[in-house]
């Protein structure tokens, strides 16, 4: 989708510190890390937000998944890791192309803030 920044790291048009990539998922170091491992996994396809998920979409977000765990075990997180994906401006959510962060290396709270 023109004028999407992750759209536009997808296709390689903006830099980005990738992780993972293959058909359907890319995954890339987030820029402004808020934790010793800090992935950004997204879909290829340009979902704007969790809010958009349908049955037509949703076969990647297990794929998303899979990889999480995969890249977490990679890391060594033994485990302790949090996905999570902000849907929305009140939630936080800044990149309007669907992206799950994933956080480890360090004790998260709850609730979030
Ligand atoms: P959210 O606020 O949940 O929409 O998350 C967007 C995330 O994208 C933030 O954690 C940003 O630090 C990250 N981000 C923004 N621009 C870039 C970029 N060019 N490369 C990597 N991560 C980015
Ligand atoms: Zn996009």
């Amino acid at each position: 989708m023109k004028d999407c920044l992750f759209c536009k790291i997808i296709a390689g048009d903006i830099p980005s510190d990738k992780v993972y990539e293959d058909d359907e998922i890319f995954a890339f170091n987030d820029i402004s890390p808020q934790a010793p491992v800090h992935v950004l996994i997204i879909p290829k396809a340009h979902i704007p937000s969790a809010a958009d998920i349908s049955a037509e979409n949703s076969a990647v977000i297990m794929k998303i998944f899979e990889k999480a765990a995969e890249i977490a075990n990679k890391k060594n997180l033994d485990g302790n890791f949090r996905v999570v994906t902000n849907s929305g401006e009140k939630a936080g959510q800044s990149v309007h192309h669907l992206h799950f962060h994933l956080l480890g290396g360090r004790d998260f709270s709850w609730p979030p803030g």
